[in-house]
């Protein structure tokens, strides 16, 4: 019989491909995930024909329960949760690439070549592996959020990564060697796990998206390396895309922080930045009616959305607001900060979600030509991506863009108190004469906008 598996790998990478792009645009993303899913779904289907598979009955005990853990889970997850969900599946697909390979090295039957890809997808997924724990735990707040740090961390650190591949290389050179009547093998697996711990401990929860995205990549070159050395298209070619996508993607984010790969691994941000207040004017609160006067009366309100909107999940309260205000004849736009909330697109899937049409949805740059003609901008959970402080030199924020939104006519503030944003940096715009702060919970302040603009 002609072998089928490699003419339907080709075909599954194809729509595999399409799936991707599709997944670009907001409106065609669905369908993007539904026809890579399709592909996937295909190519893993299509290798029960491979010849000589064995354990057949494990297998399929092991994808009817690692799938019913994950529709289950997918279905309850929360937007809000959702980075930590892509944490945790990240290191399950690490995982399963570091197990593969430890198949072929226990083996130790292929080319040295193929060993050596082997043994590069066994440290890489198993860094990736630990490495998504921690940030799981980070996320999910099972795990202190600060970055853990000691003296001489990142020289002990690259030692123990040193050490492993020592081991990896010693045992592919000859696997007979031991250690305390150990193979070698096993030492490299530990160390290599044990890093993915420490590589993780200093990275503070706020900057742990880029370091998923990281992870993400990570895990995909692991696969692309097994697919190597067992001569499989489909790990090949879905490894490199997930190893590109992953490594562009934490360059982007890196890049909208306005922050060095090495200081988001290296820097331990996310410490409580302490120091004197020296920023001048005070708080002023609002009531809700009055904010509502001042919205209803607008001919342009830009409503500029930020963690706190995620936090709250204030989106379908902010669409009910949106269809009163557009009723009145008032123009609405979103400023969309690339790095606002916690993960990419974070705001703009949410307001999708919540109906928000996407032509509403500005970027950074369209959002800062129009915020000197808006009469109100409302500032929904938002803080660093509209600290001024980024135009400061010395300040942590230095350098990130940011909206621009002092150049509004007034500006409303809806956050619950004084906390600071995650840089920890303090905000002078919530200091401006033209801000107004709005205290509470940010679903609880629209809602109370909202009865404040029908009474009008
Ligand atoms: P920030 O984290 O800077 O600020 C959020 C604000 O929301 C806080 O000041 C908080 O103030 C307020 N808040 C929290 N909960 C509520 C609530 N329930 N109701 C009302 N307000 C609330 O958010 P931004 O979106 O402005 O900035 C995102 C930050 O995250 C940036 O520094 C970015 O670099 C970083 N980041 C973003 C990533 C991404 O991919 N998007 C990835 C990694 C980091 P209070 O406590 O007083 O309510």
């Amino acid at each position: 019989m002609v072998d089928l598996y490699n003419p339907i790998y080709i075909v599954a990478i194809g729509v595999f491909i399409l799936g991707l792009h599709r997944m670009g645009h907001p409106k065609t993303a669905k369908s993007g995930i539904m026809w890579s899913g399709f592909a996937m779904a295909a190519a893993v289907i299509i290798t029960f024909t491979i010849p000589g598979l064995s354990n057949l009955p494990l297998i399929l005990i092991a994808i009817a329960v690692g799938g019913a853990i994950g529709w289950f889970a997918a279905v309850r997850v929360t937007i809000a949760d959702m980075p930590q969900m892509v944490a945790i599946y990240n290191g399950m697909g690490a995982g399963a690439a570091a197990g593969v390979a430890s198949i072929e090295l226990l083996r130790l039957s292929g080319s040295f070549f193929d060993l050596a890809l082997a043994l590069a997808g066994a440290a890489i997924g198993s860094v990736s592996i630990s490495g998504s724990i921690i940030a799981f735990l980070k996320l999910q707040g099972w795990m202190r959020q600060r970055p853990i740090t000691f003296v001489g961390q990142q020289g002990f650190n690259v030692a123990i990564l040193a050490v492993s591949l020592l081991f990896g290389v010693a045992y592919l050179l000859n696997g007979s060697i031991s250690l305390f009547g150990i193979s070698l093998v096993v030492p490299f697996f530990v160390l290599s796990i044990s890093y993915g711990f420490l590589m993780a401990f200093p990275i503070g929860g706020g900057d742990m998206p880029v370091v998923i995205a990281l992870f993400n990549a990570m895990t995909g070159i692991a696969v692309a390396f097994d697919g190597f050395s067992l001569g499989n298209y489909a790990m090949m070619v879905a490894g490199i895309f997930v190893g590109a996508a992953g490594t562009l993607l934490t360059v982007a984010m890196a890049r909208a922080m306005n922050r060095s790969l090495a200081s988001v691994l290296f820097g331990s941000f996310g410490k409580e930045v302490e120091g004197p207040d020296t920023v001048k004017g005070t708080l002023k609160p609002i009531e809700a009616n009055d904010a509502a006067i001042m919205l209803a009366y607008s001919e342009r309100v830009m409503i500029v959305p930020g963690y706190g909107m995620a936090a709250a999940q204030a989106q379908f309260k902010i669409k009910e607001l949106l269809d009163i205000l557009l009723s009145r004849g008032i123009k609405v736009g979103f400023a969309i900060h690339p790095v606002a909330g916690r993960m990419p697109g974070h705001m703009n899937v949410l307001l999708a979600e919540a109906g928000v049409p996407y032509e509403l949805m500005l970027d950074l740059e369209d959002a800062n030509r129009d915020f000197p003609s808006s009469d109100v901008a409302l500032v929904v959970g938002a803080n660093d991506v509209v600290n001024p402080a980024a135009k400061k030199p010395g300040s942590p924020l230095y350098g990130m863009p940011i909206l621009d939104v002092d150049k509004a006519r007034n500006i409303i503030v809806l956050k619950r108190g004084t906390g600071k944003g995650f840089a920890g940096v303090i905000n002078e715009l919530f200091r401006n004469d033209k801000t107004k702060m709005l205290y509470g919970d940010a679903t609880d302040s629209i809602t109370k906008l909202i009865q404040g603009v029908k009474k009008l």
